[in-house]
């Protein structure tokens, strides 16, 4: 039988629409009951599905579609939590789930709601079509990934992993397109940058403030704080960058192309960015996925005018490439800061990196290019974290892919975590159909 793609749209909408109404706002998260409307859903069509909480209302959902195990399985991973709004800066309800001029609006429209409507989608025609499959598939609809995952696939990862594993994951932050020179580039997220978070201290001669001396805390910290913003950390091409750069220097063509590349090139690279590109922000953006980057961002030191303190710090926010880790971080901030502070680590998460030359990957960007001709398919980098790091730890390989189709106006970035979120009825129809697609092109296969 073949699939009414009309009907499917709408039903995927109105599962979006349900999980808007269900405020999963993390702090406290509560997803217990956004797990449990999906848990009736796939129960209704012959579905095992299981609740796990991490603690009270923290409920991950997890359920399976069995293939003939010729093959590991493949994970449909959503969040079901979402950031807090503020609700006076809304146009309209954000938990509402409203359709208006083609869109659902609310807050987790985007990030992420609509993608667990079409994974949920994808299991249920699944049995539906009796699909056979020589691998099975797991979706995961899990809590906590705005507050890092812990709750969620992190606890999933440390205390459920049997019923989890897979060859690999697919989750948020790719399948959307961004617009270059005028040409359309879908970026399909397959690496994200570390953080090393640390305190810089340094350490000075104690005194009265009426009587000044050379060896101050605090001058010697505002002098290792403004070299920092002076000075970038050296240039590191990782393999998902050189993918996504490449990949975009492509679809540009030509001599912007040949421009985009040379980002590349560690000796043209700080050329182009201070030179060719007019957008401090793309230029920013560029220069975090050629860097280990270090913003300052908390200073303490003393407590009475009058006195010298003996010491001072700085909080710094590191983050750091693929292949990077705490120690080279330091070597490289020591080279610019001098010697004399002192550092001490805060928080430190390794860069996760998945290849992107697999069958998968090829498997999206071909559905990709079947509803949406001629258009480049890149691999991407984000400079943030997502729940790719607790997938890391278990040794899968983690994909964005949450197919969508955007209008050209329409900037992804500013809308998720911002107001008036929302998603176009039309991006879900397209990403509801690439996505089952994939999955069945994927895992039908050994
Ligand atoms: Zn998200």
């Amino acid at each position: 039988m073949t699939i009414q793609w009309d009907e499917v749209t709408a039903e995927t909408i109105r599962h979006l629409q349900a999980l808007i109404r269900i405020p999963t706002v993390n702090p406290p998260g509560n997803e217990t009951p956004a797990a449990e409307y999906l848990a009736e859903v796939l129960a209704a069509e012959g579905y095992d599905p299981v609740i796990l909480e991490s603690a009270p209302g923290r409920g991950n959902l997890i359920a399976r579609y069995k293939g003939r195990g010729e093959a590991p399985p493949l994970l449909l991973l959503s969040h079901l939590d979402v950031v807090p709004v503020e609700i006076e800066k809304w146009t309209r309800d954000p938990f509402g789930g409203e359709i208006v001029d083609g869109f659902v609006w609310g807050r987790g429209a985007l990030d992420m709601k609509y993608v667990a409507a079409m994974q949920l989608m994808t299991m249920l025609l699944l049995v539906r079509e009796r699909v056979p499959l020589a691998r099975d598939v797991i979706f995961a609809a899990t809590a906590d990934e705005e507050a890092g995952g812990v709750y969620g696939i992190g606890f999933l990862v440390d205390h459920h992993l049997e019923k989890i594993r897979a060859e690999y994951a697919m989750t948020e932050f790719g399948g959307f397109p961004i617009t270059i020179g005028g040409k359309r580039v879908y970026l399909c997220q397959v690496a994200e940058k570390g953080a090393c978070w640390v305190r810089m201290r340094a350490r000075g001669t104690p005194g009265h403030g009426s009587v000044p001396h050379e060896d101050n805390a605090v001058v010697k910290l505002a002098e290792a704080v403004a070299k920092l913003g002076r000075k970038s950390l050296p240039f590191h091409r990782t393999d998902a960058v050189a993918g996504m750069i490449g990949g975009m220097a492509d679809a540009l063509g030509g001599l912007r192309g040949l421009v985009f590349r040379g980002l590349l090139n560690p000796v043209l690279s700080p050329l182009i960015l201070r030179g060719l590109i007019r957008d401090p922000q793309q230029v920013h953006y560029l220069h975090a996925l050629l860097h280990n980057t270090v913003s300052p961002t908390i200073l303490q030191a003393g407590s009475k005018t009058n006195v010298i303190p003996s010491e001072a710090e700085a909080e710094l926010d590191g983050r750091i490439l693929p292949g990077q880790d705490l120690d080279s971080f330091l070597a490289e901030v020591r080279a610019i800061v001098g010697k004399g502070l002192e550092f001490e680590p805060i928080r430190v998460a390794p860069a996760v990196e998945a290849d992107y030359r697999t069958p998968l990957f090829a498997a999206m960007v071909e559905g990709i290019r079947r509803h949406d001709p001629g258009v480049g398919v890149v691999p991407a980098i984000v400079t943030g974290g997502t729940d790719a790091k607790h997938l890391a730890r278990a040794g899968i390989p983690c994909y964005g892919f949450s197919p969508v189709r955007l209008p050209p106006d329409m900037n992804l970035m500013q809308m998720v975590h911002g107001h008036d979120e929302r998603v176009p009825v039309d991006g879900v129809a397209f990403g509801t159909r690439v996505l089952y697609e994939v999955v069945t092109d994927f895992c039908s296969r050994r």
